[in-house]
């Protein structure tokens, strides 16, 4: 346990009293990006989350139960909530829409938090202010869990014909948004010929579940007959994590439809072509599902909190951030919670990006927020992790893998990980039991 001392002050002046609405959810009629928008509630601290997913609901959740006068908004830009964990198994309808797309309002309702749908654009941090689509919010405490971005540049620097062109017909649906529905639509229609997958260089958000797709689309090809081959691009010289697992289930069940490139590392993307130049060779396709590295959210650039490389000083693309209390360095009145957060530790890097390690993050955020606040000291806390990935649809059979976490005598936090490579229907259960078990965590289901 590692404790540190912080305390947080109540403001001296109501800011609530420059609002120029008493609506709570409603813009004002007539909105300027100056406009200051949500009178506080109460007398507690105000606490604006960025970013409704896995991290942000459950930080919500947590922050208004153990500090019960607290003021907290959650800012999300989506109408409904989309869930990463099980998207692979709706993309080829083995769960339906309602698994995966919930209701926002039943959780702020029943926990008794603000939601506002709305784009976070910006922020003054040294007025504790975020400026969005609606206007300006105050914070005492601001929560930054706006998941990733597609770094889309890395491939096509800013020729931004290239970017949408491939966003608009080669969706990767990696971040919850229309893009869901394209690729869903795109797999439905899929008639044969080779469906290419990129998959993202380390770190990238949810490791094993492109290797997950892989198989599910093989078994949706299988299954129906349909004259189509997989061929993954994958950079790293080994499919891991569950690799294992993962090469067995390739190698047996989908022998003439899977293609695993190992060192595939992208160097060239022509999309209007159809091509890829890759470490490996160059590749043509059909059909394709590109992912370009992932980074921290756009919010993370825009609030001036990404890490720099100690040797290069170029950006990490990742939260500059205290790896055992998940604040900013430079501002710990900001914290991270869930795929935007930096490198933790020299021995594995980053937390795993998965909604298990948000889950857990926006807990351990909300407790010590409410340490502080309370006056009382600050404990550092490790998060585990637990991923459930299907492999073969009839049977149904998955794979796992689970992740622990120590602190050694130097300080440094260390990971163990343990593959459960040995495809089973019983891990199809213990998924279906880990799924409810956050959604009623979060979503209060
Ligand atoms: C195909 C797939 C399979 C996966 N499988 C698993 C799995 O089996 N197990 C597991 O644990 N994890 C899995 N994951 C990973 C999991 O989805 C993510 O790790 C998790 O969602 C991270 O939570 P987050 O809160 O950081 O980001 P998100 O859940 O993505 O939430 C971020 C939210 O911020 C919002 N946002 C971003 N920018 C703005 C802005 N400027 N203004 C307003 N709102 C904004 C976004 O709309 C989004 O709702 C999977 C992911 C995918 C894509």
């Amino acid at each position: 346990m590692q404790r540190r001392h912080f305390l947080w002050t109540p403001p001296a002046l109501a800011l609530g009293a420059a609002v120029t609405s008493n609506s709570v959810m409603a813009a004002p009629s007539i909105v300027t990006g100056q406009t200051k928008i949500l009178p506080r509630k109460g007398k507690g601290p105000r606490i604006v989350i960025c970013g409704g997913g896995w991290g942000g609901m459950t930080a919500a959740r947590y922050l208004r139960e153990l500090i019960p006068d607290s003021d907290v908004v959650l800012l999300e830009r989506n109408p409904t909530f989309w869930s990463g964990p099980m998207s692979n198994k709706w993309l080829v309808d083995i769960v339906n829409t309602d698994f995966v797309n919930r209701d926002m309002l039943h959780p702020a309702n029943k926990y008794g938090y603000q939601l506002l749908q709305t784009e976070v654009t910006g922020f003054e941090r040294d007025k504790k202010l975020v400026r969005t689509a609606h206007g300006l919010i105050e914070y005492d405490f601001l929560i930054l869990s706006g998941g990733i971005r597609n770094d889309y540049e890395a491939w096509f620097g800013n020729d931004q014909r290239a970017i949408d062109y491939t966003r608009k017909h080669f969706p990767n649906a990696y971040i919850p948004n229309q893009e869901m529905l394209s690729l869903k639509s795109k797999v439905k229609n899929f008639k044969g010929g080779t469906l290419v997958m990129t998959l993202p260089p380390p770190p990238h958000r949810c490791p094993p579940s492109p290797y997950e797709r892989a198989c599910l689309i093989a078994w949706h090809i299988k299954k129906n007959k349909i004259p189509g081959k997989i061929l993954i691009l994958d950079p790293k010289p080994k499919i891991a994590p569950i690799g294992v697992g993962y090469k067995q289930a390739f190698e047996e069940l989908y022998p003439d439809i899977i293609t695993h490139v190992p060192n595939a590392g992208v160097k060239e993307v022509d999309p209007f072509n159809k091509q890829i130049k890759t470490a490996a060779g160059d590749f043509k396709f059909d059909d394709a599902i590109l992912m370009p590295p992932h980074q921290a959210a756009d919010m993370v650039w825009q609030a001036d909190l990404i890490g720099k490389d100690a040797a290069t000083g170029k950006p990490t693309g990742w939260a500059d951030m205290h790896n055992r209390l998940f604040h900013a360095k430079t501002d710990d009145r900001v914290y991270f919670v869930g795929d935007l957060m930096g490198a933790i530790s020299p021995q594995f890097g980053h937390y795993p990006k998965s909604g298990h390690v948000a889950n857990y993050i926006g807990k351990i955020v909300a407790q010590n927020i409410a340490e502080r606040v309370a006056g009382k000291e600050v404990i550092a806390r490790l998060p585990d992790n637990l991923c459930y990935m299907m492999v073969n649809g009839e049977p149904q059979e998955e794979i796992s893998v689970k992740f622990e976490y120590e602190v050694d005598a130097n300080g440094q936090v260390n990971q163990t990980q343990i593959d459960m490579d040995v495809r089973t229907s019983d891990l199809v259960k213990e998924d279906f039991g880990w799924i409810n078990s956050k959604f009623s965590d979060f979503l209060g289901t």
